[in-house]
């Protein structure tokens, strides 16, 4: 067998960390700026935020939500209203408190002492408090309910470990905001958008998650119920790709968003919230990424065929983009996965060896290749980025069709893409979770001992509260794990809690994350 020589310096099981800030400048996605925690996200990265947005987007709009714009700026009272959550937010949150900068008589500018503002205000972290003030504005009858809105819009959590996507200090989202009659509504639309964040992780982003409640101490500061879709990554760690919670009534206390019900008598609404963020692409990153660069599934690229015609810098060149514009137009015309297919012909100057590597690099799902000869015979060659190489004599592996051949099976390879990028992942998740683990000290020992990515494990537990969950979190924090959720519709518990010793109530999921 030949050594295959990979497009980038770091490999995934010798620097995992590493490996991944190679990915994202090879994929040319994102850029560190010079504000600590912030990323400029470059056209590539960017276009895979646009695709999800626009798939995520359509999946709320199915559902009657629609989208509003509230302000970036949040008058700090607002918090202070409801003591969760200023708690919770307190202290990650950037405030502005002047409106005006003067000299300092040095060069350099300073806040103006005169303009400063009477009331900080926050630089949004979430907007549960603003959009409340709308709510209670918006909301008198029980015919004004449920109150179905969204928006997107950036955010800023001054966040002290940032990584870029997973982990930063300001990132792009959608946050759902609705409002109900009663709990049993807003549970089930709490519910529903769970269900949608899996259904797009799963069908678009193919990432395989497990939706379940979050254990108490990892509720969203304010809210009665949080409930998470949780991914694996590569090196088997977790991470939370998406949460929906239910609110109670909190909020709609703090904000007074009250309606008068089918009685006539004044009740308040009981809200959700829920979001996902451009994490989301970390998570594509950490789950499809290998050691030539990224894989985007299908779904999500911005452009999903890439035509490089081999260019010779000379007269006949002409003719090829010419074939190459035909193969092109003949693609667009098809569909994949319900769309059209996104086909770019790339006709930038460079040798085509190089462009190849780039495009592989950035992960692009089917990459063409045309070369005279090609051209002559009426053929094409393609490469799938999720079937690279030809392990036998280490090289790239290319198919050569005729290319009305290709156009006509286009559809069906980029979807064909799709489905074994997902089953690779869920695949490699399952074979990463250990069950039926029932002392605590193999717990240890597998956390230890169980090898470089000791994925994670599923144990049973009373679900303690108070003091006991305390030392229970403790516990796992010494292992560094933490409880990822109670998965949905599992089996139930038939032993005992693996903490206390009591009968258990529920399985948890048990592990190392991001
Ligand atoms: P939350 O409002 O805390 O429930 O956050 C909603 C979602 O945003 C989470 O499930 C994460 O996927 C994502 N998220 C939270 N904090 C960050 C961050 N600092 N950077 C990127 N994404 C984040």
């Amino acid at each position: 067998m030949s050594q295959i020589r990979h497009a980038l310096t770091v490999k995934r099981e010798d620097d995992f960390a590493k490996w991944y800030q190679e990915v994202i400048s090879a994929a040319d996605l994102a850029e560190e700026s010079g504000v600590r925690g912030c990323m400029v996200i470059k056209p590539w990265g960017y276009g895979i935020w646009e695709r999800i947005q626009r798939l995520m987007d359509d999946r709320i709009k199915a559902a009657g939500v629609q989208n509003c714009y509230f302000p970036l700026f949040i008058p700090l009272s607002n918090f202070t209203r409801e003591a969760e959550h200023v708690e919770g937010f307190a202290k990650e949150m950037a405030v502005v408190t002047h409106h005006r900068l003067i000299s300092d008589g040095k060069g350099g500018l300073i806040p103006d002492p005169a303009a400063k503002l009477e009331e900080p205000l926050v630089v949004r972290p979430t907007s549960e408090t603003i959009i409340g003030d709308a709510m209670a504005r918006w909301v008198q009858s029980w015919r004004d309910l449920p109150l179905l809105t969204n928006q997107w819009a950036n955010v800023v959590r001054w966040e002290m470990r940032t990584r870029m996507f997973l982990r930063t200090s300001e990132f792009l989202w959608q946050e759902g905001h609705t409002a109900h009659e009663n709990r049993e509504q807003a549970l089930a639309e709490t519910h529903r958008a769970l269900e949608m964040y899996r259904a797009c992780a799963e069908d678009d982003l193919a990432l395989p998650v497990i939706a379940g409640e979050k254990p108490e101490n990892e509720r969203f500061p304010g809210a009665v119920e949080t409930w998470s879709i949780e991914a694996m990554m590569q090196d088997g760690k977790a991470l939370q790709a998406g949460t929906s919670h239910y609110l109670g009534t909190n909020f709609a206390h703090a904000a007074g968003i009250q309606y008068q019900d089918r009685e006539g008598s004044q009740q308040f609404s009981h809200t959700t919230s829920w979001g996902v963020s451009t994490r989301l692409i970390g998570g594509v990153i950490m789950t499809h990424g290998d050691d030539d660069g990224l894989r985007v599934p299908p779904a999500i690229a911005p452009q999903q065929i890439v035509i490089i015609p081999m260019l010779r810098e000379a007269p006949e060149d002409a003719e090829l983009i010419a074939y190459c514009e035909q193969v092109r137009a003949a693609l667009a015309g098809q569909t994949a996965l319900g769309e059209r297919i996104r086909v770019l012909l790339d006709v930038k100057p460079g040798k085509a060896a190089a462009k190849r590597w780039d495009w592989v690099r950035k992960g692009a799902p089917v990459i063409i290749e045309v070369g005279p000869r090609d051209m002559a015979d009426g053929k094409l060659a393609f490469l799938r980025r999720d079937q690279l190489w030809n392990t036998a004599n280490g090289k790239p592996a290319f198919t050569y069709p005729a290319h009305a051949d290709f156009v006509a099976e286009a559809g069906a390879v980029l979807e064909a893409i799709q489905s074994s990028l997902y089953e690779e992942a869920r695949a490699r998740r399952d074979a990463n979770i250990t069950r039926g683990v029932t002392e605590w000290q193999a717990v240890a020992d597998h956390f230890d001992k169980g090898g470089k990515y000791p994925g994670w494990v599923e144990v049973e537990w009373s679900k303690p509260t108070g003091d006991v969950l305390e030392q229970v979190v403790e516990k796992l924090k010494a292992l560094k794990l933490t409880i990822r959720n109670v998965p949905r519709g599992g089996k139930a518990a038939t032993g005992t809690c693996i903490f206390t010793g009591a009968p258990a109530t529920e399985r948890i999921l048990v592990a190392r994350a991001y």
